[in-house]
């Protein structure tokens, strides 16, 4: 039966009394943890999300009626409790932030009950994850997702502080806009008063930021929704959410002091962490010569080193006909990894073909200074030393190689990098390093598409030494476009935005726009451009995996409420679903595909 709270006020949370309330009589509501019934002895554990509280209903004490309907709860039933905090009588418990205190009780309220949930609720649950996610508002009650989501609050709240103390205006954009295809697809929204039209989602305020500029906001944050229908990929959502950006009158250093500043005080404030300013810089191109990513873990060595200047005359054709074919050779030490057994690296060697490796050359250094080989035969005495020595072998040591198009060196050596540190437990979750990656280039060629696509969006401002190639090797061009990276996850990005109106049309002809497709779909961008704009950039971070790399969680899911699975639909709400055919009709639409 559930009884009403009348007359009764929560006065504490659970976790928030400790042994300065011993004496105080106090109210607490919450839902019953567990329940253990020593005859004559009941303690109940409540919670709530800040904590958990014994109650101890102790016959003797009480009435015998107070004793036994504490004897008849059970899990999750949502109680209220008043009654007197106690030192313990019995063992401390060190594990809780409550545990030397206890409360006996005066009265008990069952203020409703509970079916027996299908999982018990408890930190480092092993249940499957579908099943928590169709329950999701049962698994929220964990405290290790109430953690996360508090914190990614305290992220939210801390960011706006920080922000509107430098002067940024929070402003809202549209949810329904127009579909701008240009990277991701967008999710589309029909138009019920002009069928046949659709609203895309925003895959982020980019283009409305841009337009606050113009009109004069100067200073822009977001909290904001975004929305892009990507093919499944682990780990990503069809909506997310950013810390979205954009700043009149600044360039590259003013954009990235005003973030550094933020990110030490958002890891301050919630981890405790000191994050020490400036962060480092890191050119795109030294990134991945040195580490094979563009958003490189620094929190360990390992770096790539470029040999192919000393294979190149080799007789080993994998080397060769790589470089021939312009490419590279280059390889990575994992020291100490000599002695690995041939089964193990034949695991890397599978390893780095998933990377579109088409194999892996190693060279395994013995302790009794003899050398392992897969290309030894290939190599004279003397090569087989000078790549050694290039790669600072000493005995112990594992050296991997990889042989192709700088692209696929890059990917496969970065990836075994990571790979590697993870088997040499050299990643240490307690480290945070942050990286600033600075002068990406501006255009990617897409073998698919023939034609180049902007590497971040087609806005993104081209550094003004390297304007001079645009037509000529538009390839060359470096953008003034920075990623912020904190231990080998890209968690945010932005750049400085063209705001000169022939530099943005040279940038749609690159891109492979007619001037009327540009109109078609920036129009109204590049009119508001005509009337006086400031120069401007921003950046955005996708807030999810911030909070999930600052909870050291390792899926985005958990720190967000209501996450959808892989293949984008919600567990719980069963969302999408079909709708009715009146439904339909009212937007003139209709379904080919068979309703399922
Ligand atoms: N709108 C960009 C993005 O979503 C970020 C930016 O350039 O500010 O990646």
């Amino acid at each position: 039966m559930a009884e009403s709270m009348q007359g009764l006020k929560r006065t504490y949370r659970c976790g928030e009394l400790s042994v300065a309330n011993i004496g105080e009589t106090v109210t607490v509501m919450g839902w019953v943890q567990k329940n253990r019934n020593k005859g004559g002895l009941v303690f109940v554990d409540v919670r709530d999300r800040s904590g958990i509280v014994q109650v101890v209903f102790e016959e003797g004490k009480m009435d015998e009626e107070l004793i036994s309907r504490a004897a008849s709860l059970r899990s999750e039933y949502v109680v209220a409790i008043v009654g007197r905090v106690e030192k313990r009588s019995g063992a401390v418990n060190t594990n809780l932030l409550t545990g030397e205190i206890e409360v006996i009780p005066s009265k008990l309220r069952i203020l409703s009950e509970s079916e027996t949930p299908p999982f018990p609720i408890e930190e480092n649950s092993r249940t499957k994850e579908e099943l928590r996610l169709k329950y999701r508002y049962l698994d929220l009650r964990r405290p290790d997702l109430q953690r996360n989501l508090m914190m990614r609050s305290q992220v939210a709240t801390l960011t706006r502080q920080f922000l509107s103390k430098e002067g940024f205006l929070e402003i809202e954009t549209p949810v329904l806009g127009k579909s701008t295809p240009e990277g991701a697809r967008d999710y589309l929204v029909p138009s019920r008063i002009h069928p046949g039209s659709f609203y895309g989602l925003p895959q982020s305020p980019q283009l409305y930021k841009q337009l606050l500029m113009c009109s004069g906001y100067d200073r822009y944050f977001q909290i904001a929704k975004c929305f892009r229908d990507e093919d499944l990929r682990a780990d990503r959502q069809p909506e997310f959410t950013q810390i979205d950006m954009e700043l009149s009158f600044v360039d590259v250093d003013d954009v990235i002091d005003v973030n550094e500043r933020l990110l030490a005080e958002l890891f301050r404030e919630i981890l405790g962490v000191e994050v020490s300013l400036p962060i480092p810089r890191m050119t795109w191109q030294e990134a991945m010569d040195r580490f094979g990513s563009d958003k490189p873990d620094i929190r360990f060595g390992m770096e790539l080193t470029n040999v192919t200047e000393v294979v190149k005359d080799c007789e080993f054709v994998v080397f060769r006909t790589a470089i021939e074919n312009g490419g590279t050779v280059r390889g990575i030490n994992a020291k100490g990894q000599g002695a690995m057994p041939r089964k193990k690296i034949d695991k890397l060697v599978s390893f780095a073909k998933d990377f579109g490796a088409k194999g892996l050359a190693y060279i395994a250094l013995q302790e009794d200074g003899t050398i392992k080989s897969s290309f030894a035969k290939f190599m004279s005495e003397e090569e087989m030393q000078s790549l050694i020595h290039a790669m600072n072998g000493e005995p112990g040591d594992l050296l991997l190689f990889a042989a192709d198009k700088n692209k696929v060196v890059w990917d496969v050596l970065g990836n075994l990098r990571l790979e590697l540190a993870k088997q040499m437990e050299l990643l240490h979750p307690e480290e945070y390093k942050f990286i600033w990656i600075t002068e990406f280039p501006l255009l990617e060629w897409s073998e698919e598409q023939g034609r180049y696509t902007a590497m971040h969006h087609p806005f993104t401002m081209p550094m003004e030494e390297d304007l001079k190639w645009i037509d000529s090797d538009p390839g060359k061009v470096r953008a003034k476009a920075y990623d912020i990276v904190l231990n080998g996850n890209e968690i945010g990005g932005g750049s400085v935005r063209i705001h000169q109106n022939d530099i943005q049309e040279k940038m749609f002809e690159v891109l492979g726009f007619t001037k009327e497709e540009a109109y078609e779909q920036f129009g109204f961008l590049l009119e508001a451009f005509k009337y006086g704009v400031p120069p401007h950039a921003g950046l955005a971070y996708g807030l999810d995996r911030m909070v999930m790399l600052m909870a050291k969680e390792d899926s985005i899911r958990d720190v967000i409420a209501f996450p959808k699975v892989k293949d984008a639909s919600c567990l719980m709400t069963e969302a999408p679903g079909v709708v009715d055919d009146k439904q339909l009709a009212e937007l003139g639409l209709e379904t080919r595909e068979e309703k399922e």
